[in-house]
């Protein structure tokens, strides 16, 4: 009872004296379905909405369903409180709150039938057990706790007050007086004897099973915890519960549980979230527990530590071969068994456990795991994660056939923006913002290796979709500070916006869309193996899509979050490296609007600015433009008419080359005809001849660059020409520096979001 808060008592107008809790009607966690009658209160569970009593009513008037309106309200029968100076005394039923109904009667008017009929039916009745044991009489809005042991009491009240201050569920009241009144009939002096009946529906064993946990937490601690052979994670903030019964020698089980108790700590927590700290956790103690079942083969059963040395390790690690063999545990489950063993071995070593006195002591030095026991990795796969271009299309196309708002705006965000499926469903509600330029920004937690805030800068197209999603969660959840929504709220469990849906969830969502897709075909037409449409392949495919594009590892780590260069790696197909290295080649000559060579400016960029850079350009008909609005709004909103020729935001190179030739000679061209033509006014002519200057300058950037071209040597010309040709045909790289909107609009060209 100390553990309760008055605070929650108060707003769940609990009365002590009565034993009665009566949580306000449309409270947003202890929820009922009230009668739609006005001025009726009582709860109406079935389809209509209508309570048995009011239905009654309804008949006796001739009304319909649709007349309620003109049905007047109820009479409101008296509440009446034990408290009260009672005519005839209480009620006997242990759970009843009404009055008798005669002054030499026992029972109230409706447990004396309830009495009744319950004789008809067993003649044998024991009454006193009855008495105890039978509901109180429902009223909607009240759910009675009389009867109860004192201890079930509190340990109902605390485990609801955790239900609705920690972990802010909904608790139907339904369920709530469902469960109390077979804590009643149970007859329990804790709701740790309490025995959840296996035929109950999953809103009642849900709640039952949360307040076991409640109470057996409440009186826990991690120290408590560790003298268990099953703990509960919760109590050391991650989620689940382990188990080491299974490691059956009694010294292996508690080196186990030291090692376990060291670890937990240094564990990633996050409030309100499920970490993978426990799984981890349990992971390492299922592969310790393969280990005591291979020692437990020994004629001692591997009870004494003493005894144990490399020929057990081997015996070990050969049974874990042959379950491979055989099919019974994947490579990767054997890599990882060894390898978490080993981990468990070392550190129990590490922490002294093995000297004389402690749980393993005189563990012989042979019984360990080294690092040549580990099996070798097999080679990753050449193919790459990341999907195929067209496949991406086709997966694009459908994306509107996405049911729930939330799902379909994380898959799009997956897909634009390449996160881990993690980092976008947590992500704030204000997760956009806008750089110096009036170019956004999405900022996100990279919580795997702890790095929060993390600015990644994204397309006009995908701060739309995230507008519009922002718009859409203001209105489902106006009363909750902005500060405290998720842009992906759940739609379970989550009355205030406050809990965002799950990377599970989305999995499981996105798994169903794309299961339910007409098959996806490759270039080929042959049809592609939907099992690799997974959410983070499209973060191997927006590596890949950069890493086509020209876009330098280093920047390519920034736009991925990683610490290491080798990690960048792995996520592109090195058969992509000639196409790279093209770029890299094209890239020394770049020259700006006036012919001088642009490219040392790019390499002298910071580093965020560089990341910025490189998805801040937009193609024009021969070259590029970083001009911010007109990037934004992908090419399609040039300020100044797209004089790119004299614009300072205009950037190209060598590869433009028979381009510019081209634009040259359309503006000859032009110019001749303009000249020989009589059909057009003076004032007309002289607005569409093209102007001298920009003749020149053309003339000016195409010999600039073919000086630049002269300067090399053969064999660099030779290999710039062939690098020319590698970049023309992969027409929408850009030079060092991907058109990532350009890029993103091929991939998805239906999207209206
Ligand atoms: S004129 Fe300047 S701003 Fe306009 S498209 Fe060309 S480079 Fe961009």
């Amino acid at each position: 009872m100390a553990l309760l808060s008055g605070a929650f008592l108060a707003e769940m107008a609990w009365d002590p004296a009565r034993c009665v809790l009566a949580p306000p009607n449309g409270h947003r966690l202890v929820v009922r379905p009230v009668c739609r009658v006005g001025g009726c209160s009582t709860t109406a569970t079935t389809a209509r909405k209508i309570c048995l009593s009011c239905q009654r009513r309804l008949r006796i008037a001739g009304l319909g369903d649709d007349e309620i309106g003109v049905l007047p309200a109820p009479d409101e029968p008296t509440r009446l409180a034990v408290s009260a100076p009672f005519s005839n005394g209480p009620c006997e039923v242990a759970a009843c709150v009404r009055q008798r109904r005669h002054p030499d009667g026992l029972y109230c008017e409706a447990h004396q039938m309830r009495l009744r009929a319950e004789r008809r039916r067993d003649p044998d009745l024991d009454e006193a057990r009855w008495r105890r044991t039978d509901p109180a009489i429902g009223r909607g809005g009240e759910v009675s706790l009389r009867g109860l042991e004192p201890l079930v009491v509190a340990q109902v009240l605390y485990g609801l007050q955790q239900r609705c201050l920690v972990e802010r569920v909904q608790t139907k009241e339904s369920d709530l007086r469902a469960v109390c009144d077979d804590l009643r009939r149970q007859r329990v002096g804790s709701v740790a004897g309490y025995v959840v009946p296996k035929s109950s529906n999953l809103g009642f064993l849900g709640l039952a099973n949360s307040f076991l946990a409640h109470a057996r937490r409440a009186i826990s601690s991690p120290e408590i915890e560790v003298g268990r052979d099953e703990w509960d994670l919760v109590l050391f903030g991650h989620s689940g519960t382990v188990s080491f019964v299974a490691i059956r020698q009694p010294w292996l089980r508690e080196a186990t549980k030291a090692w376990a108790a060291d670890d937990l700590p240094r564990r990633r927590v996050r409030p309100g979230r499920r970490t993978s700290g426990g799984l981890s956790v349990r992971h390492h103690v299922s592969c310790v527990a393969l280990l005591s079942e291979s020692i437990g083969l020994r004629s001692d059963h591997g009870t004494r530590p003493a005894a144990l040395g490399r020929s057990d390790v081997e015996a070990f690690l050969n049974r874990l071969a042959y379950l491979t063999s055989t099919g019974r545990m994947s490579t990767d489950a054997r890599i990882r068994a060894v390898r978490e063993v080993r981990g468990v071995l070392s550190r129990v070593r590490a922490m002294g456990l093995t000297r004389p006195g402690g749980v393993a002591g005189g563990l012989g030095d042979d019984f360990v795991i080294g690092r040549s026991d580990v099996p070798a990795e097999p080679e990753p796969s050449s193919t790459g994660r990341d999907l195929p271009p067209e496949v991406m299309s086709q997966l694009c196309a459908h994306l509107d056939g996405v049911s729930s708002p939330e799902t379909r705006c994380a898959i799009a965000l997956v897909i634009d923006t390449g996160r881990r499926p993690e980092e976008i469903c947590n992500i704030a509600f204000d997760c956009l913002e806008r750089d110096n330029d009036g170019l956004a920004v999405l900022v996100f937690d990279n919580h795997k290796a702890g790095r929060l805030g993390r600015r990644l800068p994204i397309a006009e197209v995908t701060a739309q979709l995230i507008l519009i999603q922002q718009a859409r969660v203001r209105a489902w959840f106006p009363a909750t500070p902005v500060g405290e929504l998720k842009l992906l709220p759940t739609d379970r469990r989550n009355p205030d916006g406050r809990s965002a849906i799950t990377p599970f969830s989305l999995a499981f969502a996105h798994r169903r869309w794309v299961t339910a897709l007409p098959p996806l075909r490759t270039a080929d037409g042959v049809e592609f193996d939907k099992s690799h449409v997974v959410l983070y392949a499209y973060r191997h495919s927006y590596a890949q899509r950069h890493a086509d594009a020209g876009v330098g590892i280093d920047v390519l780590r920034e736009l991925m979050d990683h610490r290491k260069l080798d990690t960048t790696k792995s996520y592109y197909r090195v058969g992509e490296s000639r196409r790279r290295d093209a770029v890299d080649r094209v890239a020394a000559l770049v020259f700006d609007r006036n012919g001088n060579r642009a490219w040392q400016q790019v390499h002298e960029l910071v580093e965020s600015e560089h990341a910025r850079r490189a998805i801040g350009e937009v193609a024009v008909p021969f070259g590029l433009c970083t001009e911010p609005s007109n990037v934004g709004a992908g090419g399609t909103a040039c300020p100044y008419r797209f004089r790119c020729a004299g614009c300072d935001h205009f950037r190209t190179d060598v590869s433009y080359l028979p381009d510019l030739g081209a634009y040259l000679d359309d503006l000859l061209r032009n110019r001749e005809r303009l000249l020989a033509s009589s059909e057009l006014d003076e004032w007309a002519r002289k607005e569409a001849m093209p102007s001298k200057e920009e003749i020149s300058r053309i003339r000016r950037l195409i010999s600039r660059i073919k000086a630049g071209l002269e300067d090399l040597g053969d064999d660099e010309r030779a290999s710039i020409n062939e690098a020319v040709k590698t970049v023309r045909r992969h027409r929408a790289v850009a030079i060092g520096m991907p058109r990532v909107r350009r890029v993103g609009a091929e991939l998805r060209p239906e999207r209206h979001q």
